[in-house]
C-alpha cells in the first residue's frame, strides 16, 4: 500500500507529472506538480512519503495530514509515457 512513495523522489517523477493532495481531515483537494515540488519546496531529494508527511491542509483552521495520490492522466504505466 503506497509502496511507490517510498521509492520514488520528486526528482524521479516526470516533469509533467502531477501529485493529488486530499486533506484526510476536511476532504479539501490541491494538485502539486513535479516542479512545484521541486522548485518551490525544495523537496527534489525528497521521497513521495516524506513530502505527504509534511504536507498539511491550508484550509483555514484545518491543518489536516494531507494524502497524495499520482495523477496519472489516462495512463497506466505512468513514468515514461505523454512525453510527446
Ligand atoms: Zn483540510
Amino acid at each position: 500500500m503506497g509502496s511507490w512513495k517510498t521509492k520514488l523522489r520528486a526528482n524521479d517523477l516526470p516533469e509533467n507529472c502531477k501529485l493529488e493532495a486530499s486533506c484526510r481531515k476536511c476532504g479539501h483537494v490541491r494538485y502539486l506538480s513535479q516542479s512545484y515540488l521541486v522548485a518551490e519546496r525544495g523537496a527534489g531529494h525528497l521521497y513521495i512519503d516524506q513530502i505527504e508527511n509534511r504536507s498539511r491542509c491550508q484550509v483555514l483552521g484545518c491543518g489536516g495530514g494531507m494524502r497524495l495520490a499520482m495523477m496519472h492522466g489516462g495512463q497506466t504505466s505512468g513514468f515514461v509515457g505523454g512525453m510527446a
